[in-house]
């Protein structure tokens, strides 16, 4: 059996900056990836928009990934193995040992630390109840961006998009530089779950129609899509079927979500959030198992890679120390929240009365003029102003934790 001190599951962006986070600590770290390539979803996404808040740059997703690659490349402590699917991870002792399959064998590593950076999957149609048939032209947006992207593929000439998510949003602008057509974005909420910026530059920017508050009712089509029905919904999301309209089309593109691919821990028992879907971490993104670490896109959806790199350096430097048996814990704080907020990222801190934390959450709708405050033991101790937040953008407090007292509550007032 091979071993190692960390053990890292998957090479996205998340994998490779907290492999360069743990060979900071002087640990030995391995990678496992599944893909050929390491990069993660980044490899497909050849729009810029990455790295501007770490790199100052505007780099598309391969650039932003080789920037990472290269610093893993420094570190002759890691060793990353690509082709590698974990399958499993098991508890030995005070050790973990996860199993991948190769297409030389069976791999197995037994480490002191692993850290989950497995990413997320689309939600596929059925997971919406889509009606209607089944015929081809139907895809998830990420599914579609592949096809264009690596494989150089037209995936339709008249398509329709259901959801506004950020993927979604991206593949619209993607399919008319293809030359396709795009009749419209369906979304059945009253706001679009993508970054302000992506409806700007990929949605406003090439006069393409948003419809909020509107959903598909059915696919039509026997081989190939031939349109799709589409229906404003009332408050409770309910399709007015008596405003249904038939919107002729042969592709329909989903951005309906995103899925934590957190299934090989399931059996673990770890405290789980049924809002992010995934699980729950301590500020050093530790679950509730010892020595199992969990960031990125697996722990909770980021709209920003720069956070996930962010994310996955601090998981790795913690596994690092942990493993090494240099993690210092001290009296675990719950963040509470009021209803304005989803969840927190991390769910606990420890008052050690040391330096800054770093607490990101969701709100669960758009908001205008906002106070976002931290309050311990009553007191005010973290405040920031802003003029918006929306659903759609992951926010951020700093906490200095010189100030906690025994609890930290984070709320928001609404001016407007
Ligand atoms: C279409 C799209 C457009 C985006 N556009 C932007 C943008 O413009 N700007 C921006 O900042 N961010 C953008 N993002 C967000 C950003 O790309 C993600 O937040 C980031 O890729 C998440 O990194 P990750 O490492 O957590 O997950 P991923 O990138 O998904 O990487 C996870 C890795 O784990 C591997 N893996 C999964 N399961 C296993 C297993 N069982 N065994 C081994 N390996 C496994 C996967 O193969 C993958 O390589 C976009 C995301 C998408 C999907």
């Amino acid at each position: 059996m091979n071993k190692t001190e960390v053990l890292i599951i998957g090479g996205g962006p998340c994998g490779l900056a907290a492999a360069v986070g743990a060979a900071k600590t002087g640990a030995h770290v391995v990678v496992l990836e599944r893909d050929e390539r390491l990069g993660g979803i980044l490899t497909q996404c050849i729009h810029n928009g990455f790295g501007l808040h770490l790199f100052n740059e505007e780099l598309t997703g391969p650039e932003y990934a080789e920037r990472w690659k290269e610093k893993v490349a420094e570190f002759s402590n890691i060793t990353t193995i690509t082709g590698a699917f974990c399958t499993s991870i098991e508890r030995a002792g005070d050790k973990w040992v996860v199993t991948a399959s190769s297409s030389g064998g069976l791999i197995e590593v037994e480490a002191r630390s692993v850290i989950l950076a497995l990413g997320c999957r689309e939600r596929p149609a059925g997971s919406i109840f889509l009606n209607g048939e089944r015929p081809a032209g139907v895809f998830s947006a990420g599914c579609a961006q592949k096809l264009i992207n690596i494989e150089g593929k037209k995936v339709g000439n008249r398509a329709v998009i259901l959801g506004s998510g950020d993927i979604g949003l991206i593949m619209a602008r993607r399919l008319i530089c293809e030359g396709s057509e795009v009749v419209g974005i369906y979304e059945i909420m009253p706001q679009s779950g993508g970054l302000a910026r992506n409806i700007t530059q990929c949605v406003q920017d090439f006069g393409i129609p948003l419809h909020l508050n509107t959903t598909i009712t059915r696919v039509v089509g026997k081989k190939r899509v031939e349109g799709v029905f589409i229906a404003p919904v009332d408050e409770k999301l309910r399709p007015k079927y008596e405003l249904e309209k038939f919107i002729p089309c042969d592709t329909l593109l989903l951005s309906v979500g995103l899925q934590p691919e957190n299934e090989i821990a399931k059996n673990l028992g770890l405290e789980f959030n049924n809002i992010t879907n995934s699980y729950v971490v301590d500020e050093y993104y530790q679950t509730s198992e010892a020595g199992l670490f969990c960031a990125g896109n697996v722990l909770h959806v980021n709209d920003l890679v720069d956070n996930v790199s962010a994310e996955g350096e601090r998981a790795g430097e913690c596994a690092g120390l942990y493993a090494k048996n240099k993690l210092k814990y001290a009296k675990k704080i719950e963040i509470t929240h009021d209803d304005h907020i989803k969840y927190t990222a991390p769910k606990y801190i420890y008052d050690d009365k040391n330096g800054t934390a770093k607490i990101s959450f969701r709100v669960n709708k758009n908001y205008k003029r906002t106070i976002i405050r931290a309050l311990s033991a009553g007191k005010e101790i973290s405040k920031r102003p802003s003029p918006a937040v929306t659903a759609g953008e992951m926010q951020t407090l700093f906490i200095d934790k010189t100030k906690i007292l025994n609890d930290l509550h984070l709320e928001i007032e609404v001016m407007e």
